[in-house]
């Protein structure tokens, strides 16, 4: 994390200095990423790719048994609930055996994240991450180095079909790379050592993504990379425009949020592309790749996935994803509910030859723009929803452009303080002149579908775009 003074004095700094610090955090990344274990992982992962559905399972079956060995033993949370429900780690033989075991709950996410260490790792030794943002309530999680670059080594063996690491590629994240009064390009920085150009998500008005489609067209990026709910602007952007980069990226990966068939067609339009749908997660519990069939498979050397019926939708099934992870030793994750869904096709075999279920589709996280005073979009709040203190779950309503309500459902000693600081959280990092409401509610709005949005925009007018169109 970066603290205050580092923040103050990279907004003071020239660009030059903003590249040569954001190209210093990068180094720190790959050392972190791809350092100690990556390699050996890599290795594993390359060669597990090859094993059968009979292997996997196997596998599966085997990590699972040791993961709840560990949790009974190490692990103060899991080993007092399952001993309350009479659970030992005989209970568990098979696969199936899994189901006795109680869920793992959002909500005991935040509630007993420290309760959920294993006491076999200094604490001091893991790193401490921010994640949950997207979906309007903050987790803290913790993992050591070695699961992190277990979970980088296979995400750079499946889900980055095309591209090879070091590769130059455009980032389009929520990082505050650019300060906002900054009113002139560029509206990006370069992290050298990653190949990594980062795009700024607080310039997004129509008189600067100008800027954004021209630097997209100059520069040769091997691929893009980034929120579904960011580069749907500046594809949009461009796509209206008929602004088109040459060359054409190879690969458009999309992290964090659901692409829907809508978004997928807008980045195809506009970049003239491949666009690869993943399904991952901060908390690193479960991995989906799509394949080149256009379906997506659970990656099952990286947990268990669990399917929980929901509803049919007509020949499809709709199911509830209960996620165990094989990564996470130092805070493990078992039967962990994460609320995301996807749409199974129950009888197909995809030709791709990827074992398990065929995967249609994936309901995950999705949300609206902010539209800004001064006419920006702001695509995504996680980062804001990130920085929060004593709050369980946040939602943005948006009615006028000079005005956003932020609903807030309180958790623990939320005090008036709390409530000034997230409005100011709110307002500086948005910026634009935007006027804050705080709300304190007991739940928020859901969709029929009974998920939350992150952002409801319902400006006369404002289209919902691309975000919120038909669901696969
Ligand atoms: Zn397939």
């Amino acid at each position: 994390m970066i603290n205050k003074f580092t923040m103050a004095v990279y907004n003071h700094a020239p660009v030059c200095v903003q590249n040569a610090m954001c190209g210093w955090a990068g180094r720190r990344y790959i050392k972190i990423r791809y350092g100690g274990e990556f390699d050996k992982w890599a290795a594993f992962y390359a060669e597990s790719s090859k094993w059968s559905a009979a292997q996997l399972m196997e596998y599966q079956r085997e990590q699972v048994g040791l993961l709840i060995r560990e949790c009974f033993d190490s692990v103060p949370y899991y080993s007092e609930r399952w001993k309350q429900a009479g659970l030992s780690p005989d209970d568990f033989h098979d696969l199936p055996d899994l189901a006795k075991f109680p869920y793992t709950q959002k909500e005991d996410l935040f509630r007993e994240s420290e309760r959920m260490l294993s006491t076999q790792y200094d604490r001091r030794s893991l790193i401490k991450g921010m994640t949950g943002g997207s979906t309007g309530m903050p987790l803290v999680r913790y993992m050591t180095k070695g699961e992190c670059q277990r979970h980088y080594a296979i995400v750079w063996d499946r889900m980055r079909q095309g591209v090879s690491r070091g590769d130059r590629y455009a980032a389009f994240q929520g990082k505050e790379i650019v300060p906002a009064s900054q009113d002139k390009p560029p509206f990006w920085r370069e992290n050298r050592p990653c190949n990594q150009r980062l795009y700024s998500m607080r310039h997004l008005s129509p008189e600067k993504l100008r800027f954004y489609a021209e630097s997209l067209m100059e520069e040769p990026f091997v691929y893009y990379q980034g929120y579904v709910s960011f580069m749907s602007v500046v594809a949009e952007y461009m796509a209206e425009r008929g602004l088109v980069p040459s060359p054409a990226p190879k690969a458009v990966f999309c992290t964090s949020e659901q692409l829907t068939t809508s978004c997928r067609r807008l980045f195809e339009t506009a970049w003239k592309t491949r666009v690869w749908n993943e399904y991952g997660q901060g908390e690193r519990c479960a991995l989906i790749q799509e394949c080149p069939e256009g379906n997506h498979h659970v990656q099952m050397d990286y947990g268990v996935v669990e399917f929980e019926p929901v509803a049919r939708e007509g020949e499809y099934l709709l199911a509830e994803i209960i996620c165990t992870s094989f990564i996470l030793h130092a805070a493990p994750l078992v039967r962990y509910r994460i609320g995301d869904r996807v749409v199974i096709d129950e009888t197909a075999v995809c030709p791709c030859g990827r074992p398990g279920p065929v995967i249609k589709a994936i309901r995950g996280r999705i949300g609206e723009y902010i539209l800004t005073p001064d006419g920006r979009k702001y695509p995504h709040i996680s980062l804001i929803v990130d920085m929060l203190r004593n709050v369980r779950r946040v939602q943005v309503v948006q009615e006028r452009q000079d005005e956003i309500i932020v609903r807030v459902v309180p958790f623990g000693d939320y005090s008036d303080k709390d409530e000034q600081y997230a409005a100011r959280c709110f307002q500086e990092r948005i910026g634009g002149g935007i006027m804050v409401r705080m709300e304190r509610v007991q739940d928020l709005e859901r969709l029929p579908n009974g998920k939350v949005l992150s952002v409801i925009n319902r400006i006369p007018g404002h289209s919902r775009n691309h975000l919120c169109g038909p669901e696969d």
